[in-house]
């Protein structure tokens, strides 16, 4: 195995990383730190998130750089402030041993100290490109003599659109200057901004191209559309020790999915564009801490997010591009640990697993959701080795005596069947009579879709009408903004006096009836449900939950989607049976905003 040594750093950097306990180089460091110590080249990196690119590129980086010369030599491009701060930090460590000033440039903080600290005189200037676009027009920074120009993560870069802005940035760089690119993957854009602004890169390619890691497993799980929230809740049951991302497409989604979540008694969170970025920090901040066991995120969001030692990414819903899968599954599995990565599919998605599997080159695991009585067994099991482990508390000492003589009459084997019980029941007493949420395998068709009179669409029924101040335009307007379509999505509206009917094509059907679980407007809860007079299929979607006048909190939780109404009452507004909301400012450390308004 190659050694540090061997790759031809100098002394003080091989001091900083014996400091950080890096023993020895990881694949895309020692293919590319030699290349870029020895000669003056463009270089293409490509190499998984969590392979240690940053020191690939900030070793040679830090070992070229001139310290007795205050220019601005090195230009590093990251697409996020998060990754910009942890880089900064990165070299800063790298170069204790030196003296060179790395300054952050990214937006949400003071310009004008960001300004003050690069006139100070920053040989490494690491930013975010729409920060550096705007210092760039102010004139408060000058990039006109950089030698090296790092672009890190230039898939994600784009991916965020920043593509015009990096132009833009490139456009008052020196030709002469070396430019490496460092990324996760080869999308197409990336290849044209290698063809377009690098003069013949080498290539170094960690793994296969677009390729997921080796240290991540992929799961799938089939449910139907609308046991997504129960699988989840099952999934992260199924594993108590989880630390987890689950990853939503919308930030609608990602917003509902952790109020739910943390109503249910979890220690969740979510995470996406609507925050603040003060808030986004103190989300993070729990997260790192283990404060949140499960970040519930948008892509756009995550892309800030480097916590090591990530157990479970949870696919929630899959990414549209397939791409955003790789990115997604990329949180786990870092640093040589293994992760998971499960993916809540319906039926109607397989096909999108297959275009997957094709794309990292690696199959998928089918598997079912745990029954209720497996996520009991493993919760039993957690809890007794929890308690055989737990170190005893000295001050329960003086108390032991009066203790002792209660549990006299009791038995060894008595006394550790009640201490676990006092746990366990929470999840036994939830669990005992729940269904199995798993699809029926075979044919993967969405057999509901094709049971409907029309072949191509869903009738609906809504709960709210002309009473409520609708008419057809304005519910057409309603729906189309709440559920983000587009203008000809929904169709056929036609409004009663305390009801709707209107249409969707089958595939926003999943959407819709999701969407609508649990929706709430102005207070009340809006109800959707497939028409049964012209979609068919409608009967066996219905169910009955075993256990009535549940209102459980903890740990198990209720079973949030067994909270719709079991069919559509006469009088469309009795609200009676659902359950009240209490005050959602009671869940865990963060406090989004409201879901909706
Ligand atoms: P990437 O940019 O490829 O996603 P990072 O550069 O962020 O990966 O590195 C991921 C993690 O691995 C970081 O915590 C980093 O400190 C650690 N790391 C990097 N190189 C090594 C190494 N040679 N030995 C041990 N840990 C390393
Ligand atoms: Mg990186």
């Amino acid at each position: 195995m190659t050694k540090f040594e061997e790759l031809g750093l100098q002394d003080s950097l091989l001091r900083a990383i014996q400091d950080m306990g890096f023993e020895t180089p990881s694949e895309v460091q020692e293919k590319a730190i030699p290349i870029l110590l020895n000669e003056e080249t463009d270089i293409v990196a490509l190499a998984q998130t969590g392979t240690g690119k940053t020191a690939a590129f900030g070793f040679p980086l830090i070992q070229k750089i001139n310290a007795d010369s205050r220019t601005t030599q090195g230009l590093i491009l990251s697409p996020t402030r998060e990754l910009c701060l942890q880089i900064t930090n990165e070299l800063k460590n790298y170069s204790k041993y030196e003296n060179i000033n790395v300054v952050a440039i990214y937006g949400g903080a003071s310009i004008t100290d960001q300004a003050k600290q690069v006139k100070k005189g920053a040989q490494i200037v690491v930013a975010t490109p729409g920060r550096m676009q705007d210092m760039i027009n102010r004139r408060m920074v000058d990039i006109s003599k950089i030698e090296y120009c790092i672009l890190d993560e230039a898939d994600e870069m784009l991916n965020m659109g920043f593509y015009e802005d990096i132009t833009a940035i490139l456009s008052h760089t020196p030709d002469e200057k070396n430019t490496w690119l460092f990324s996760a993957t080869m999308p197409k854009e990336v290849s044209i901004i290698a063809k377009k602004f690098m003069y013949n890169p080498q290539e170094i390619t960690v793994g296969s191209r677009n390729s997921g890691s080796d240290t991540v497993r992929h799961e799938f799980y089939t449910v139907s559309g609308r046991d997504r929230y129960l699988g989840l809740k099952r999934l992260a049951d199924a594993n108590p020790d989880i630390f987890s991302v689950v990853f939503c497409r919308t930030k609608r989604d990602t917003q509902s999915v952790a109020e739910k979540l943390i109503e249910d008694g979890y220690s969740a969170a979510a995470i996406h564009g609507d925050l603040s970025q003060n808030q986004r920090d103190l989300v993070m901040k729990s997260f790192r801490t283990r404060q949140i066991q499960m970040l519930v995120a948008t892509d756009v969001a995550a892309r800030g997010i480097d916590v090591d030692d990530i157990t479970h990414v949870i696919n929630y819903q899959l990414p549209d591009e397939i791409e955003t899968y790789t990115h997604r599954s990329g949180r786990t599995g870092r640093a040589g640990k293994t992760g998971v990565s499960m993916v809540i599919v319906t039926k109607s998605e397989m096909r999108k697993i297959k275009s997957i599997e094709r794309k990292i080159q690696k199959k998928f695991e089918q598997k079912t959701i745990p029954t209720g009585m497996e996520i009991c067994q493993v919760q039993l099991f957690h809890l007794a080795n929890k308690i055989h482990n737990t170190e005893s508390n000295e001050q329960v000492e003086e108390y032991l005596p009066k203790i002792m003589e209660i549990f006299e009459d009791t038995s060894k084997e008595e006394l550790i069947k009640r201490m676990v019980s006092v746990e366990f029941n929470r999840f036994y007493n939830y669990y005992k009579n729940k269904r199995d949420l798993n699809q029926p395998k075979g044919n993967s068709e969405d057999s509901s879709s094709r049971g409907s009179s029309n072949e191509h669409s869903t009738r609906y029924f809504i709960n709210v009408g002309s009473k409520d101040g609708y008419d057809w335009m304005r519910l057409k307007d309603f729906l189309k903004e709440t559920l983000d379509l587009g203008r000809d999505d929904v169709y056929k509206v036609d409004v009663k006096e305390s009801f709707s009917f209107f249409n969707t094509d089958n595939d926003k059907k999943e959407r819709v009836l999701e969407h609508f679980t649990d929706f709430k407007v102005d207070g009340r809860f809006v109800n959707v449900e497939e028409s049964t007079n012209t979609g068919g299929g409608g009967g066996g979607r219905r169910r009955r939950d075993g256990g009535g006048g549940r209102r459980r909190r903890e740990g198990g939780g209720s079973d949030g989607g067994d909270r719709r109404r079991s069919r559509r009452t006469e009088n469309s507004s009795s609200e009676g049976g659902r359950r009240r909301r209490s005050d959602r400012s009671s869940g865990g450390g963060f406090k989004g905003r409201s879901r909706r308004k």
